[in-house]
This record gives structure tokens, sequence and C-alpha cells, in this order.
């Protein structure tokens, strides 16, 4: 069996009641670094130029080319990005943007940001991205945008959100890797895709963000207002208009950059370490009931970034959770539901029973330890414990 008791140090984690606290714990996640971001960061220190410098937009076009898209730029975090980006495709005072409420919050947030309303559509149970029908259901007259969240690496259907004519902004934060069955990168296809970097996600700059996008005008409107609101010919402190300070600093950069280098190899680790899970979790899938990510269908290609399951409807997700980190396993309740988030629910009235596929999958899902480095053994010792928790 798959990495059952591959290493030394898993020796009786074989599913005892007592086992697991003595060994090391899993980590949810945990970022490759090694010596070509020490030395890139070194570089960038000596260099004493921390800001503004030539990593920056060094780190722009190497990421564009990467995704092919014609232009990209860096900013301070995947949530500064979905700001800018929004603000770019026009997204103002009592909009309505149609958008996932299965997603990491700051996708909803920002469009709050711009006073403008997140209008949420159910998911598809499978695919767990923003589904096209209820999306599409969704549209009114004040809808200025569609913000479909790429989750958990697995591209949107965006070729059915295109047929509407609305401007598309992507939350790619957690698809790096990812692309579309007709073989386009997830970013690639134009609209304002933005990308995160914080340690967790595929490649990391510690906090950071990318903006990829098909439009020179959008760059330009992002990397004024990023800065201050400063046009790219203007003088020092003259602005004509209103901007953040979202820029992304040279060392950020330049890690960005060193990681882009190790990229392939880092998505082929992630992609193997879930094939591990696959096989290792295969029984307890078929005999407990255990719900697996979605495999890669119709020609859509996943870029990994979690592996998140849901457990069987008659058992209990946190108790699950609990279980598990008695065994030295970490585990997260990932995602919740955003409308049912208490700020949502008073701002916008949300109540439980609106978006029921979203609400189903939220309240049974949970991460399991994912990472590039990940031996076979751990994972073998995540699946027994998984297994004895959701026998037992
Ligand atoms: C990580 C993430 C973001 C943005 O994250 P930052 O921490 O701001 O870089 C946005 N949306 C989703 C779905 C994410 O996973």
């Amino acid at each position: 069996m798959t990495g059952a008791s591959a290493s030394g140090a898993d020796a009786g984690a074989s599913a005892g009641p007592d086992v697991g606290v003595e060994v090391d714990p899993i980590p949810l996640a945990q970022p490759v670094i090694g010596e070509a971001e020490e030395q890139a960061v070194l570089e960038v220190l000596r260099s004493k130029q921390l800001s503004l410098g030539s990593r920056g937009p060094a780190f722009e076009q190497a990421f564009a080319k990467r995704i092919g898209a014609t232009h990209a730029s860096a900013v301070s975090s995947g949530t500064a990005g979905l700001h800018l980006a929004l603000r770019a495709v026009g997204v103002s005072d009592g909009d309505e943007v149609v958008t996932s409420p299965f997603s990491f919050v700051a996708s909803a947030n920002t469009i709050v940001y711009e006073r403008a309303r997140p209008v949420f559509a159910d998911i598809d149970p499978v695919t767990l991205n923003l589904d096209p029908q209820a999306a599409a259901a969704a549209i009114t007259d004040r809808t200025s945008a569609i913000l479909p969240v790429h989750i958990f690496g697995y591209p949107a259907d965006l070729p059915a959100l295109e047929r509407h004519g609305l401007a598309l902004v992507e939350d790619a934060c957690e698809a790096l890797g990812a692309a579309h069955s007709d073989g386009i990168s997830v970013g690639g296809r134009g609209h304002p895709a933005v990308f995160g970097f914080y340690a967790n996600k595929q490649l990391t700059t510690g906090e950071g963000g990318m903006v990829t996008m098909g439009s020179a005008e959008t760059k330009q409107h992002i990397d004024s207002e990023r800065n201050q609101g400063r046009a790219p010919d203007m003088g020092w402190l003259d602005h004509d208009r209103l901007g953040f300070n979202y820029r992304l600093s040279d060392v950020a950069a330049a890690i960005g950059l060193a990681q882009l280098g190790r990229l392939d190899e880092m998505l082929a680790a992630r992609a193997r370490v879930a094939a591990w899970y696959r096989e290792a979790l295969a029984d307890c899938e078929r005999e407990h009931g255990l719900q697996l990510p979605c495999p890669d269908t119709g020609g859509n290609v996943r870029g990994w970034f979690v592996f998140v399951v849901q457990v069987p409807r008659d058992r209990d997700r946190d108790e699950t959770i609990r279980a598990l980190g008695a065994r030295g396993v970490s585990a997260k309740a990932y995602l919740p539901a955003i409308h049912l988030m208490s700020f949502y629910r008073e701002r916008f009235g949300h109540r439980p029973g609106e978006f029921p596929v979203t609400e189903d999958i939220a309240s049974r899902s949970l991460a399991l330890p994912f990472f590039p480095e990940m031996s076979q053994g751990q994972v073998g010792r995540v699946a027994q414990a998984l297994t004895y928790v959701l026998r037992n």
C-alpha cells in the first residue's frame, strides 16, 4: 500500500488509538525556499534598491511570459490585486458583481471595498466553482462584472461566463499552473486575473500578488493606482487620480523570480503528492464515503494548491479535524461559506439555505497537509489517520 509505513519515523502509526502524538506533527503547508531565494534577496539588499528597482518589472515580464499573458502588474497581495482589477474594469458604487460564496473571503471583500454588492450564485457540486447557470440567473441590469474563483486550482468554466459580455475579473489566487480545456493557461484569457503569493500558494513572495491581463490600458490603470495614483509620465508627487500603496518590494519580487525558476518542479511535486493521496485514500473513498477532489475532466488541468476532501454527511467535520490533530495531523475547515460569515449576514441579510450546494460542501470540507516537499510516508500517515478516524 502506498506509503503506509514508508519511513522509520512512521513506525507504529498504524492506527492504534494512542499513536500519533509522539511523532512530528505534519504541517498544513510549507513553502520551498532554498539558496536561489537567499541569493536573490542578498543581491537586492546589497544593491540598496529595495523598491521601485529592476526586480519588479523583471518579475512581471517573466510571470506574464509564463502565463501567456500580454501584461502583468505586481502588487502587494492577491487582495490588493483583486481590488485594483475591480476598479480597473469600472466596478463602483451600487454595482452588483456576481461571484462565488465558496471562496476565501477576499474575493467578496474587495467588491465591498468599492461599495458594490457581491451577488452570490451557487457552485457546481463537482468542480466547486461558480455554476454558470446559477451565475446567469443572478445577473441583473445592475451587474457590472462577474468575479469567478478558480477554487482549489480547478479552472472555472470561463467560456460559459464569457457569453454574457460582462467584464470578468478572475480570482486565480489558487490556480497558478492551471489550464483551461482549450489549452489557455488560467490567467491568459485577457481578463484581469489575479494571483496570490502568500506563503501557502504555489509560488510565494511572503506576501504579494500579480494581475495578468491583455489590455495595456488596464495595466496602466493598475500600475498607477498601486502607486498612489501617479501617472507614468508625471513628476514626483503629482497625482491625477486616487491611488493606494499596493506596490511589491524588490525584495519580494526577487524571491518571486527565484520561485519562478523552480515553478515547474514545485507544481510537479504538488501533483505527485496529490496522486499519492488519491491512491492512499482510495479505500477510504470507497468504504467510508470520503469525497476526494474531482479529477481533471474535459481537458481542464488543475494547478494543485490544496488537497481538500469532504467527510460523509453522517460525520462531524470539526470532530474529524480534532481527532486528526490528536494524531499529529494538521487539518483545517476549508472553506467556510462567505455568505454565512457574520459580517455578510449582518451587512447583506444572508441566512442559511440560500446556497445549498455551497453550504453542504462548506460544512463537510477539510484541507489535509499538502506541500511540494511532503513525503510519500507523510501522505501515508495522514491517510492512515483519516481512515482510522472515519472508521471509528
Ligand atoms: C489567497 C487567496 C486570495 C488572496 O490572498 P492574499 O493573502 O491577499 O494574497 C484571494 N482569493 C483566494 C481564493 C485565495 O485563495
